[in-house]
């Protein structure tokens, strides 16, 4: 299938309007399209009639420069693999459609969920402009069902908050990471690492995996859960930013895991950083795959 790109609101809208009798699925991202973005679009693709998928890098939620100037862009690619996984319009807006001249509104969602983790390193602005960005997404398409990955959980949580509190008529999807063979998960920045740091990158999902492991075993404070991601990640030579056990809806610090936990990361590696989580669920074991050549390696 080929999907039809569309650069304007307007455009999107006239798109649509024939087709709001069936149910609209939406992917937001910010393209350089992987596995992980087309696992969402498929999914969008088994629950809907049409779907959408927007690509807009968009400036207001990087707080590095560097990192907004070499963020990957590869439109044309993107087209043509989100439509051969199932998408049927590409709505790929420029920045001055998304924010004109005047444009003076940021939704801010407050308190512990932002100012924690990503918000934490990133700062305020970071889920400022993922809030903003979505709300304008959410408002341009009206999907029944929108997509997001858990890989970006916060975000989850943050677009969660957002759209009860405006009261957007929209379902939030959440869905599993995609992961390469080595464990490591899927991410547009990926491609930016050397050989060298995408083999030492292999230490992040072990990090998790090593957590799992310790948890699987009975360990159920978080500090020691916390202990062997860092011993893990060290023997890579890596250090994370953060290593945090959260509750998976408000994101408070979880001194001792007795009901489900997030476990999220983020870890430099060179100039890349990279976030991973996983989910701990007592009495439940749902370990990351590692390839059998990694774990004699422990
Ligand atoms: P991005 O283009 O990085 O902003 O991501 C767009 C959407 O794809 C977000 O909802 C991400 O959480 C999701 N996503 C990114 N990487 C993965 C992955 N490895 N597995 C599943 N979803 C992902």
């Amino acid at each position: 299938m080929t999907a039809r790109i569309v650069r304007t609101v307007d455009e999107l809208r006239a798109a649509l309007a024939p087709l709001r009798s069936g149910a609209i699925g939406f992917v937001p991202t910010m393209g350089a399209l992987h596995e992980g973005h087309l696992s969402l679009v498929r999914a969008a693709r088994s629950e809907n009639d049409t779907v959408v998928l927007s690509i807009f890098v968009n400036p207001t939620q990087f707080t590095q420069a560097a990192d907004l100037e070499t963020y990957p862009r590869t439109e044309e690619a993107d087209v043509a693999l989100a439509g051969t996984a199932g998408a049927d319009i590409v709505f790929a807006p420029s920045s001055a459609e998304m924010y004109p001249s005047g444009f003076a509104t940021t939704v801010s969602v407050d308190a512990a969920i932002t100012e924690t983790l990503e918000g934490a390193v990133r700062g305020r602005a970071h889920f400022d402009g993922v809030a903003t960005v979505v709300a304008k997404l959410l408002l341009a398409v009206l999907p029944d069902d929108a997509y997001f990955g858990a890989k970006d959980a916060q975000q989850v949580v943050v677009v969660r908050r957002m759209v009860a509190d405006l009261g957007i008529p929209v379902r939030i999807v959440q869905c599993p990471t995609s992961r390469d063979a080595d464990g490591l998960a899927l991410s547009s920045r990926n491609t930016r690492l050397t050989p060298d740091e995408r083999a030492v990158a292999t230490a992040v999902p072990r990090s998790l995996r090593a957590a799992q492991d310790a948890f699987a075993s009975g360990t159920r404070e978080a500090s020691a859960l916390t202990d062997a991601v860092r011993d893990e990640l060290s023997a890579a030579g890596l250090v994370p930013e953060y290593a945090e056990v959260v509750d998976p809806r408000g994101l408070e610090p979880v001194a001792s895991v007795v009901r489900s936990a997030l476990l999220a990361i983020a870890v430099p590696v060179g100039a890349v950083r990279l976030i991973d989580n996983v989910v701990l669920v007592p009495g439940e074991d749902d370990r990351i795959p590692l390839p059998a050549i990694e774990m004699s390696h422990r």
